[in-house]
């Protein structure tokens, strides 16, 4: 997942700062409102507290609202310099104070922080519709749009023209007066019923745990889980008993091995029912109400339905070319998931269970399958994925393809003491950025694995501005005397993330409203990484046993690769069942607010869902399309969608060589040029042709 640096920040940053030195007065103590003389100029974490965020956050918005005015109300005539330009280069304050407080809402957050953020986002909401809105400040960019072919731009300034017009129309440019006052106040609900929905969730996932009481209620748990469970225990005042809670690295193994049902069906029916439960932290109400306001405001910018307004902005444009290419892998997936059903079934009754297979039972007899038929076992293969040794990987990695060195820096601020800090340097030794990683969960922390950045790259008086990027992962803890050691899904976790920043890295965008690319393709540098990650040539790189030293033997990489296509229905299946319901949401036009539950038993049964598999994510924990900002909404369909075009685009590197410097130097270029070119037409330069859907068929298993 990427969280772009903040979605308030993707407007802000086409916008204004021009009142220069906006320094603050020198007499303020407020370290969010002094000059960073940070290593880098990354943000002094150590002396921010919680309640500098307001008073700095307050004095960016004041700024930025008189740069507004500013060039809004500039005497002369409009030019891309005086406008387009002038905008681009506004917001400092804020572009730099904003995205400390968004990252520390995902990453390290607490009640206190929580209550800011209910401050903060009215302001930056209403802020950013007041630059929408304002009628003379339109009026300019709408005179230079309809000029554009006589202004003699370069295509990156024509581009930048053509994205700051279409977001002045897509944020309510042309609407009426009344119109404009409904289009606000939609904003402004959406935007508390984001917030409301993240925090319901943080709530729910991190107050349940499952408390195990006697030593035969943890058998079929490996040691390495069952020391997980104690250590959480300590830390929960419990010791000498087992904590489970629905954090990934505990309550996916514990569905996985333990052997009784019934404490596999608690756990489960905890994470499934998370802010379903019709108490004050339940999500339905709210999720349904933001479906509905969606709608509305698509309406009135004369839009069928959410999903076509935000479509339009990405590769797929329209919602019947994602539900072509969604329908087209469910049949396909549905029915290898039934065939894997089926498979335990058997099982089950060959071990003497008279039971029919349920969701608590899914992962546990796979894990059975899978170890008899390719004799597999994850707890054999994770002592070679010790955390730092991963990391390691995906630096080395970087340092083939594209020769970046990547090197401890201690000496930098963090912003929790297991966060580490990293200089990125180009191939010729130049400084690129830098980056941070934060692997591990804890109680402040949304559930998940994100990439975001406390700074974006862009040009300023000629100089590239450096990035700073951070990982934000929820990785296994070490667990009793090992060291962190990953899962499979976890090293591929790790590797798509550091594509992310890599691409936040690597970018020469020369403007910030043009950093990104957009939704359904976004994932494509950060997905293709996945495949150098478990590619026999680079483990046996980085994948040493965290004892002996020893490299992975030959023989548990074979198995691996043999193992890659095992679950594949499963995993489609949950995840193409989330996408879907994304798009049912979206897909509404605008009217009443639905009935959750029944809305989504109606979608999943529209589908034939088998009633053993939950989708991916669940309406009421739907954080990635109903969360704060809910940026992927209409967009959940975009991992498969950049899945498509990151397994053709290593199929060139299949065809070339693993690092092939040709390949290497042309995939590069997509991640350089950023959003300052169209992607198909980035994607067409690099690969010679459109991207074809065979190579992710042949992955998946699913031809
Ligand atoms: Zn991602």
């Amino acid at each position: 997942m990427i969280v772009r640096a903040s979605l308030f920040l993707l407007f802000l940053a086409v916008l204004p700062a021009a009142l220069s030195g906006q320094q603050p007065p020198a007499a303020s103590t407020n370290p969010l409102l002094q000059a960073w003389t940070t290593p880098f100029g990354v943000p002094p974490f150590g002396e921010i507290k919680p309640e500098h965020f307001l008073p700095a956050i307050r004095a960016g918005v004041d700024a930025q609202r008189k740069e507004i005015d500013a060039i809004a109300n500039n005497p002369e005539a409009p030019t891309f310099a005086n406008t387009i330009e002038a905008m681009e280069n506004a917001g400092e304050l804020l572009a730099r104070v904003s995205p400390v407080f968004s990252n520390m809402q995902s990453s390290n957050t607490n009640e206190q922080l929580q209550a800011i953020n209910r401050e903060v986002a009215p302001l930056l909401t209403a802020l950013r519709d007041d630059i929408r809105l304002n009628p003379a400040l339109f009026a300019r960019v709408r005179t230079l749009w309809q000029a554009r072919a006589s202004l003699k731009l370069t295509p990156v300034q024509a581009r930048l023209l053509d994205e700051q017009y279409k977001g002045f129309v897509r944020g309510g440019a042309n609407l009426t007066p009344e119109q404009k006052d409904r289009f606000r106040a939609i904003n402004a609900e959406l935007s508390a019923l984001g917030i409301k929905f993240g925090d319901n969730l943080l709530h729910d996932t991190n107050t349940y745990r499952l408390v195990v009481e006697k030593d035969a209620d943890l058998k079929g748990l490996p040691p390495s889980i069952v020391a997980a469970g104690a250590d959480a225990a300590k830390a929960a005042g419990l010791a000498g008993r087992w904590v489970y809670t629905l954090q990934a690295p505990s309550i996916w193994p514990f569905l996985q091995y333990a052997d009784n049902r019934d404490l596999r069906r608690q756990i489960l029916e905890a994470y499934t029912t998370r802010n379903d439960r019709g108490d004050q932290y339940d999500n339905k109400a709210n999720v349904a109400r933001q479906a509905a306001l969606r709608a509305e405001r698509a309406q009135l910018l004369g839009y069928k339905s959410h999903a076509d307004f935000v479509l339009e902005e990405n590769m797929a444009k329209t919602p019947d070319k994602v539900y072509g290419l969604l329908n087209q892998l469910w049949t396909p997936a549905r029915a290898m998931a039934l065939r894997e059903a089926a498979d335990q079934q058997a099982l089950i009754k060959a071990s003497g269970g008279a039971f029919t297979l349920e969701a608590a039972d899914w992962r546990y007899y796979q894990e059975k399958i899978k170890q008899q038929r390719f004799a597999l076992d994850e707890q054999v293969v994770r002592p070679y994925f010790k955390l730092d040794s991963v990391r390691q990987g995906a630096f080395y990695v970087a340092n083939r393809l594209y020769g970046l060195t990547v090197t401890p820096r201690p000496d930098l601020p963090t912003y929790h003491p297991e966060v580490q800090a990293f200089e990125v340097k180009d191939a010729d030794g130049s400084h690129l950025g830098v980056f941070y990683s934060d692997y591990h969960p804890r109680p402040g922390k949304r559930v998940g694995a994100w990439s975001s950045t406390f700074r974006s790259t862009r040009m300023k008086d000629g100089q590239r501005v450096t990035p700073v990027v951070v990982n934000v992962c929820n990785f296994s803890r070490p667990a009793g005397d090992e060291p962190a050691l990953l899962t499979l899904e976890e090293v591929g976790t790790l590797f798509h993330e550091f594509g992310h920043a890599l691409s936040s890295l690597l970018s020469r965008s020369p403007y910030r409203g043009l950093g990104g690319f957009p939704r359904d393709f976004v994932e494509v540098p950060s997905q293709i990484m996945e495949n150098w990650a478990l590619h026999p040539d680079v483990m046996k790189v980085y994948a040493k046993h965290y004892k002996t030293g020893e490299p992975i033997p030959v023989d548990l990489v074979e198995k691996i690769k043999k193992a890659e296509q095992f679950d594949q229905g499963f995993i489609t299946v949950e995840y193409l069942a989330a996408s879907l319901l994304d798009m049912d949401w979206h897909t509404l036009p605008a009217g009443p607010a639905k009935d959750t539950a029944a809305f989504e038993q109606a979608a999943m049964a529209k589908i034939q869902l088998p009633r053993d598999i939950v989708p991916r994510y669940r309406s009421t924990y739907f954080n990635h399309i109903f969360g704060p900002g809910g940026g992927y909404s209409s967009g959940y369909y975009a991992y498969i969608w950049s899945e498509v075009l990151d397994q053709d685009a290593f199929d060139a590197f299949r065809e070339k060589g693993l690092f092939d410097a040709a390949t290497a130097r042309g995939f590069r270029t997509i991640l350089e040029k950023g959003g300052t070119e169209d992607p198909m037409a980035l994607y067409k330069a690099f690969r010679g042709r459109e991207p074809s859907v065979e190579p992710l068929l042949r992955k998946r298993g699913l031809k």
